[in-house]
């Protein structure tokens, strides 16, 4: 029994099978991050694009601003000129104060400022715009009044604040009015900046301004005035109330939901935003974009919604992660199909490979085989040269044995011809003389005699000469008249040792020349002869009978058989155990090609009581009579 050998579990794991586990999960995975780093960059970049274009507007809104604040500066700088307003200052309780009133209305009028009003050295107001008004300011103490305390000191007082009056808000801008060098009052002008916050909600923008103190006291959302921008001190707080510069305001800290610093002014703030749909608030990124507004300590901020950015940075994103989705799918596509194409491309070739190697081994077996072929062509050829040959010398070795039996027979047969001669001389010479006496019946039964010796002389001869004849392979023959003639050809020497012929056969057709049958039997007799010449009853059997298809003729005799020795060389040609010319060693030889070359065989045995058989087999000529003992 083969034995296989042991195989391994399979631990290795197949590469084709890592790809399939883990490919799907890495693309997915390198999918979702490249998308993420597409909405990263692509925020980053629309970060960079807006806070550019947010520079140009910060730059643009804040110079707008500037110039409404600065376009009333030097207006309370234009009373020092007004005499009406210096002598009001150097004499409050005179006449002059209706005119500087009507003044300043006028004034107020045209410059389209709040108000315009004049303070003596104390803070309290002598003159004012809004005379008329039932909040004038008219008389009231407005020296602890930030914008008052500055001018009184010689600096400009800027102020932004909550009226204490009015409570209402605006700008506030102070000038201390001197004559000769001296401080004599100081001039204010209240600005309301409201316009600037209605802009920018036309224009929807999202802007503020916050004061020094961080506080916003412009803005675009009313919802984000006059809160801090940064936490405030106790200390602020403290001195904010004390100047009622917001009057009670809560100044409430406005408080982003985040807030990432980017660069200097430059932050991202996210504030929870109201909707319309109640309790839906929603949270909105700003870029805030905040530079110092000039000839203030104010801060005019930006704000630019990140919405639409966000969202465009997410569909970037996404598109990213579907290119590189469709990237890899059409690569993985790529890959499977230049596998097919390899694989194909090599069965292909393997295939080509085995072809060639089908064709070259064909030709060489065509090859092989034509000079196989032609080998046996050869070998046939010779065959029948062989064949040929072998006829040919058969024939000539049947003819040479037919003369060697001639020769043999010659002397028996110039014996059994001198005989009948020499009987004839004598019957001749006696019947001359039986004539010549008158004796008549002697002298006709010597020549019925004669004519007897005549005939049988006339019968050896015609046998020697149809044994000399040439056979023939084809042809039929009786095995009776056969029989008859072998024994008329040796009757001489059957006679002369007195053989006994004990004949039990049939009367048939065989299919063997009539000769050749002859030419068998005369061999066989013969031999028998020679064998029981010792013998004291000499006795030969003629036995036929069918075996099987063919009609076994057996010889036997009892003579003195064959020894071991002699019994290997029986069939070989010339070898015989007769001593000079008495044996040529031919006749066993020759009748067994003659028997093989009918169809039949010759075969020999060896009786246990003695002497010998040879069985001579042949077929039946074809409309042979059947077998009649
Ligand atoms: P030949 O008769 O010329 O010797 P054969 O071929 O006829 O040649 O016989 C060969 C030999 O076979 C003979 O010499 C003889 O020794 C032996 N032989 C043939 N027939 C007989 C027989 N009937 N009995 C004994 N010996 C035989």
């Amino acid at each position: 029994m083969k034995c296989l050998p042991a195989t391994k579990p399979d631990l290795i794991v197949k590469p084709r099978l890592i790809r399939q586990l883990f490919l799907p999960p890495l693309i997915l995975l390198l999918t979702l991050g490249l998308g993420y780093v597409g909405f990263l960059v692509s925020e980053h970049n629309s970060i960079r694009a807006l806070s550019e274009n947010g520079e140009r507007q910060l730059e643009l809104h804040a110079r707008a601003v500037e110039s409404e604040i600065t376009k009333y500066t030097y207006l309370p700088s234009l009373l020092e000129l007004e005499d009406s307003v210096s002598t009001l200052l150097n004499d409050p309780d005179g006449e002059h104060r209706q005119a500087v009133n009507d003044y300043l209305e006028g004034l107020n009028r045209r410059s389209r400022s709040r108000a315009i009003y004049v303070l003596d050295t104390t803070g309290r107001v002598q003159a004012t715009s809004n005379w008329r008004d039932a909040d004038s300011f008219l008389g009231e103490d407005l020296s602890f009044r930030g914008y008052f305390q500055a001018a009184i000191r010689g600096q400009p007082g800027r102020f932004y604040g909550i009226g204490s009056t009015t409570g209402e808000p605006g700008y506030f801008l102070a000038h201390g009015l001197e004559e000769h060098g001296k401080l004599i009052g100081v001039a204010v002008i209240k600005v309301r900046l409201e316009a600037l916050e209605e802009r920018w909600q036309k224009a929807r923008l999202e802007a503020f301004v916050s004061d020094e103190n961080g506080i916003i006291i412009l803005s675009s959302d009313p919802a984000r005035r006059l809160k801090s921008v940064r936490p405030l001190t106790p200390e602020i707080k403290e001195r904010l109330a004390r100047s009622l510069q917001y009057y009670w305001w809560p100044l409430n800290e406005l408080e982003p939901l985040a807030r990432q610093r980017l660069a200097d002014g430059v932050e991202l703030l996210t504030f929870a935003t109201h909707t319309d749909k109640p309790g839906k608030d929603i949270n909105v990124t700003y870029l805030s974009q905040s530079r110092r507004l000039a000839d203030t300590p104010w801060r005019f901020t930006l704000l630019t919604s990140m919405q639409e950015l966000r969202h465009e940075a997410i569909v970037q994103g996404v598109l990213v992660a579907v290119a590189f989705a469709l990237l890899a799918f059409l690569l993985i596509a790529w890959n499977e199909r230049r596998k097919v194409l390899a694989t194909r491309l090599a069965a292909r070739e393997a295939l080509e490979q085995a072809n060639s190697h089908l064709e070259r081994r064909i030709a060489e077996r065509t090859q092989d085989l034509r000079a196989s072929n032609e080998r046996l062509k050869g070998q046939i050829r010779e065959r029948r040269q062989a064949e040929e040959t072998l006829r040919k010398a058969q024939d000539e070795l049947v003819q040479a044995g037919k003369l060697a039996a001639i020769g043999q027979m010659s002397t028996s047969i110039a014996h059994e011809l001198n005989q009948p001669l020499a009987a004839l001389r004598t019957l001749s010479g006696n019947t001359v003389r039986f004539l010549e006496r008158g004796a008549l019946d002697t002298a006709s039964t010597n020549l019925s005699t004669m004519n007897e010796l005549i005939d049988r002389m006339g019968r050896i001869t015609a046998s020697l000469r149809s044994f000399a004849r040439r056979g023939d392979d084809k042809g039929q023959a009786s095995l009776g008249k056969a029989l008859d003639g072998a024994l008329q050809v040796l009757a001489s020497r059957i006679e002369a040792s007195h053989l006994s012929v004990q004949r039990t056969c049939a009367e048939l057709q065989l299919a063997i020349d009539q000769t050749r049958l002859e030419q068998i039997l005369v061999n066989l007799i013969g031999n028998a002869l020679d064998a029981t010449a010792g013998a004291s009853e000499p006795t030969l059997w003629l036995d036929g009978r069918m075996e099987g298809e063919r009609y076994a003729l057996r010889v036997r005799d009892n003579g003195h058989g064959i020894d071991v020795e002699t019994r290997k060389h029986l069939f070989e040609p010339f070898f015989t155990t007769k001593p000079g010319d008495h044996g040529l060693g031919l006749g066993l030889t020759l009748s067994a090609s003659l028997a093989a070359a009918a169809g039949g065989n010759l075969a020999v045995e060896h009786p246990a009581d003695g002497g010998t058989t040879f069985i001579l087999s042949l077929p039946l000529a074809a409309a042979s009579p059947s077998e009649s003992p």
